[in-house]
């Protein structure tokens, strides 16, 4: 038994030491990747209703890896964040996002609003709102057109000091969406006191719409909740008509998912509204 115990342990360590190889691989190809630039971002749209207006888009990144194509964010920001890599990854998004939309106002989408992502160690690092300033100027974009979503447990962690910078962001101009709302454990003394403009409700409410549960009567509290602090809500992971229907009833100002729009580059997602509002 002492000797299984043994190899049990020897098969642990081993598989720990791939596991630390594997995280050292995936950071030493992130240094690279941010070197080469090997990051891309898909966009997808936030609409009114399916053959509504668009009323903004989010930049999701994509990873463009040499010899394995584009590698979604959940495989490697994780990793980012902990190396701090995150911060340099983050600032070249803010900046491309801002070139994005200068492009797209010079093609008469001026009504646009673009969206980035941002995670907790990209907020409480001190250069955030130089950064955003920065990008804004160089690509002469006025800051209402810029949108940073961070979720409710990115403003939650270090509340007082995340609340400080978002209200430097909210300064500026630039609007703030709360991300993934439902899933975190906000007070609602403190959420009264974020400079937000949006609130997002979570996908994981909508799946489970129209199924005859109580996520119906949560949404519909969210969504109650959000209009008294005064915030526009978006309804992400659509996938449905059923949802669709369900959630424009219940009052959301915008839907964002599958139904309505996949993430796609730039390009092709001028040459879908193209096709559509012909
Ligand atoms: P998120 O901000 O909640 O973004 C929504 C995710 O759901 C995206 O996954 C999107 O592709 C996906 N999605 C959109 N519509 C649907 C739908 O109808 N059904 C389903 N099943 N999924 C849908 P993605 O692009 O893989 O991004 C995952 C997460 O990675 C994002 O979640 C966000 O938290 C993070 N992320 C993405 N881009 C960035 C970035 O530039 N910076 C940072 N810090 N985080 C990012
Ligand atoms: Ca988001
Ligand atoms: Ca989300
Ligand atoms: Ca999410």
């Amino acid at each position: 038994a002492k000797e299984q115990g043994r190899r049990g342990f020897r098969f642990f360590e081993m598989a720990m030491n791939a596991n630390v190889h594997q995280q050292l691989k995936l950071q030493q190809d992130l240094r690279r990747a941010i070197e080469c630039q090997e990051f891309t971002l898909h966009y997808q749209p936030k609409l009114v209703s399916p053959d509504g207006p668009v009323t903004g888009v989010e930049a999701l990144l994509r990873w463009n890896k040499p010899g394995e194509g584009l590698v979604p964010p959940d495989q490697f920001l994780p990793v980012a964040e902990r190396t701090g890599l995150i911060v340099p990854i983050g600032n070249w998004v803010i900046d491309e996002a801002c070139r994005q939309m200068g492009a797209w106002r010079d093609a008469g989408r001026g009504d646009w609003t673009v969206a980035v992502n941002v995670s907790t160690a990209q907020l409480n690092h001190a250069g955030m709102v130089d950064t955003l300033r920065g990008a804004l100027e160089r690509h002469g974009i006025e800051a209402r057109h810029l949108t940073l979503e961070v979720t409710e447990s990115t403003a939650m962690r270090d509340a007082e000091a995340s609340l400080a910078i978002l209200n430097q962001v909210a300064a500026l101009g630039v609007g703030i969406s709360i991300d993934d709302f439902g899933t975190g454990y906000s007070s609602l003394l403190y959420l009264k006191q974020l400079p937000a403009d949006e609130l997002k409700i979570d996908r994981g409410f909508v799946t489970e719409l129209a199924c005859g549960n109580d996520d119906e009567a949560i949404v519909a509290a969210i969504i109650a909740l959000g209009k008294t602090l005064g915030l526009k809500i978006v309804a992400e992971g659509v996938e449905t008509v059923e949802q669709q229907e369900l959630l424009t009833r219940l009052g959301c100002n915008a839907l964002q998912g599958y139904l309505l729009g996949v993430p796609v580059p730039a390009a092709e997602l001028e040459r879908t509204l193209r096709t559509s509002a012909a």
